[in-house]
């Protein structure tokens, strides 16, 4: 089973997410493990800061390397002998979270996920424990709580026992290189829009050539260049 610890100053934003729905109920069912970690706990500062002004001068604060370091050592110390984690930090300047990546990391046993917060964290902290960065897009928010719960729902959904079965995933947008068909539920006429017939036929072949052929079609509409990288 994936285990995925998170360092934030804001444990408690994470687990407002991580507590609903289907990440929600595969933690309370054992499918993924997952916890919050407060970095704040760990400064050594008597007045509990964990940030201060840049050198150099600048607007805003940046994270200081101590108390990251001291969290993620005790992370790592936590998972005993022999774990290798992978050590992420979620910034705007590292390479880009795709579904082949998402998959990539779903294989590890443990993840540790540093989310920065302000105007980021000490270069040194970085270099030290050699965090491998991720990006969830060319933007910026306000903190890697939100990038870092991206990261960890694209993982945990394709754990065992996440979802009801492979096919949840399987078929989904991106896992072949290739966007999903429509989807429709009842009922069948809606401001006069009705269902595809095929999809109401009962014939499996049919709707699997029209789903497949919708595929290529959505594709070539919506995001063409999949199909090239794709080779046709
Ligand atoms: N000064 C930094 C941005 C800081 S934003 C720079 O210009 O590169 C504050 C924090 O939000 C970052 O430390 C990072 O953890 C997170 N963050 C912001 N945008 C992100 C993105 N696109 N992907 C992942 N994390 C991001």
């Amino acid at each position: 089973m994936i285990k995925i610890q998170i360092a934030t100053l804001f444990p408690a934003m994470c687990e407002a997410f991580l507590s609903e729905s289907i990440i929600g109920r595969a933690r309370k069912a054992g499918a993924v493990e997952i916890s919050c970690r407060d970095i704040r706990s760990y400064t050594l500062d008597k007045h509990r800061r964990v940030d201060d002004k840049p050198f150099g001068g600048g607007t805003g604060m940046v994270m200081q390397a101590q108390p990251i370091y001291d969290c993620v050592m005790s992370m790592i110390s936590d998972l005993g002998e022999g774990a290798k984690p992978r050590l992420i930090y979620m910034s705007p300047q590292g390479k880009t979270l795709t579904q082949p990546l998402v998959r990539e990391l779903a294989a590890e046993d443990d993840l540790i996920i540093l989310c920065g917060h302000y105007e980021g964290v000490d270069e040194r902290v970085l270099e030290e424990l050699n965090f491998e960065e991720i990006s969830v897009g060319d933007y910026v928010v306000t903190g890697g709580e939100l990038p870092a719960l991206m990261l960890t729902d694209a993982v945990c959904r394709l754990q065992e026992g996440v979802l009801p079965n492979e096919d949840a995933y399987s078929d989904e947008s991106h896992y072949n290189g290739l966007l999903e068909h429509p989807q429709y539920t009842r009922p069948e006429e809606w401001r006069g829009r009705r269902v595809p017939e095929v999809l109401l036929s009962g014939h499996h072949a049919n709707i699997d050539k029209w789903r497949e052929e919708m595929s290529r079609e959505v594709t070539a509409r919506k995001r063409p260049e999949l199909l090239e990288r794709k080779g046709g």
